[in-house]
């Protein structure tokens, strides 16, 4: 395998930050340092100016491979995620059918491992998420599935997720749960409020994902499991968790982008586009969940990228499925969130990196069952899992360049800061020049 340094770039740690040049050699990080010498025939890449850090991993990708391969596969999933920075992504379960035994899990993985980053898989907490009977956690955590979820739904029934937690913590796995409250959620297609009123929608209070986050909050008191929420999108939400940790209970909790960057007031145009689960809430709820990335409230920033066809998103607002894609512009929407140019390096690796790598077990430390190492310092004898980012670079999304098979975007046109210029999986470049190689 060819060597690859990359020069000049400032190269990000856990807690500091300094200008080096970083040399990879047959998928490993070999040096770090000033003025390193590299073998002839390395490929040198000039980062000036640019971000050196652990590779992005995503907590949150709906790959919808199998069972809607015309919206994405793990291929073509894979391809959007190297661009967005990515070299390792969660596949979530909602497939068709869903991932809730080893076969499948097997399937997916078998996949994933042609593809051009590594995908490691979450697995259903029930069979068929239909939130009954538990799925065969042990067999697929044996697989080397660390995470579980029935995201798509929450596990409404108390008692099941009780037993979920009591099985999870023993064999050494997380539970993700999706937040909300089915019955209380209803038919609703947008935030409840006076604009899904006027715009005669009905609304998903904020309150059905709230009674699920303090429900599950008293569930871990319970059992002492570890869990992970999945995309907060209220400020209540948010406040909850705050004091949860503080107690020292061991709860984790992402956001996405698109509820820190967008509120309900998007949907006013009846753009399907703007339609999610859990719905954009009201600004007030925006600016929170904005504010966690910054005041330690979200451990991670995860994508939830859910491609849809254009035939279903074009469908009327209040019957086109919820989700938009998310794996290409996620690094420059939390730049942007973090302040743009006064964005602190360490904190946006942390948010995309480090921690949803700690979440997911894909570091070194925790021993990867079947994956290269990500989330880990820059340093010698690390697995070359790194991207390069331009965090000055300025672009313009355009759906119709997006890697993923879908288009269903909600930033078409939206001009942003910040660009991923080079991925490097396991010590190949898969991303050069911003472009794939
Ligand atoms: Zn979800």
């Amino acid at each position: 395998m060819a060597s690859v340094v990359v020069r000049n770039g400032t190269v990000v740690g856990p807690r500091s930050v300094a200008v080096a040049d970083v040399l990879v050699v047959d998928g490993v990080i070999a040096a770090v340092g000033e003025h390193l010498e590299a073998p002839r025939d390395s490929r040198e890449i000039d980062a000036t100016g640019c971000w050196v850090g652990p590779g992005l991993v995503d907590l949150h990708t709906h790959l919808r491979e199998p069972g809607r391969e015309s919206a994405e596969t793990i291929e073509s999933g894979s391809r959007a995620a190297a661009v967005g920075g990515f070299t390792a992504v969660i596949a979530m379960p909602n497939t068709e059918p869903a991932i809730d035994n080893v076969a499948l899990a097997t399937y997916v993985l078998d996949q994933g491992s042609r593809a051009l980053v590594d995908v490691a898989v979450a697995g259903a907490i029930t069979h068929g998420r239909l939130g009954e009977r538990l799925a065969p956690m042990g067999e697929l955590a044996a697989l080397g599935v660390r995470l579980f979820t029935d995201d798509g739904t929450g596990v409404q029934d108390a008692a099941v997720m009780r037993r979920a937690l009591c099985y999870a913590r023993p064999l050494g796995v997380r539970l993700a749960q999706h937040c909300e409250d089915g019955h209380l959620a209803g038919e609703g297609s947008m935030n409840e409020g006076a604009l899904s009123s006027r715009l005669g929608l009905i609304g998903r209070p904020a309150a059905a994902e709230e009674i699920m986050v303090a429900r599950d909050i008293e569930l871990v008191r319970l059992t002492d499991s570890p869990l992970h929420f999945l995309h907060l999108s209220t400020a209540r939400s948010l406040a909850m968790v705050g004091a949860a940790r503080d107690e020292g209970l061991p709860i984790t909790a992402e956001v996405a982008p698109h509820h820190f960057t967008l509120d309900e007031s998007a949907c006013a145009n009846y753009d399907a586009h703007f339609k999610v689960n859990p719905p954009l809430r009201s600004s007030t709820d925006a600016a929170a969940v904005r504010a966690s990335l910054t005041n330690g409230l979200a451990d991670a920033v995860a994508t939830d990228h859910a491609p849809h066809t254009a035939e279903l998103k074009d469908l009327p607002f209040d019957e086109a499925p919820a989700g938009m894609l998310g794996l290409e512009h996620a690094a420059s929407l939390t730049l942007e969130a973090l302040g743009a140019s006064q964005a602190d390096p360490i904190r946006f690796f942390a948010l995309l990196s480090r921690n949803p790598a700690r979440i997911a077990q894909l570091r070194r430390e925790d021993a990867p069952v079947r994956h290269s190492a990500h989330g880990g310092s820059v340093v010698a004898g690390e697995d070359a899992n790194l991207v390069v980012f331009d965090p000055a670079e300025r672009w313009a999304v355009r759906a119709e360049r997006l890697q993923s098979l879908a288009a269903n975007t909600p930033y078409h046109g939206r001009e942003l800061v910040g660009r991923v210029r080079w991925t490097i999986v396991r010590g190949s470049l898969v991303v050069a020049d911003g472009a794939l190689a």
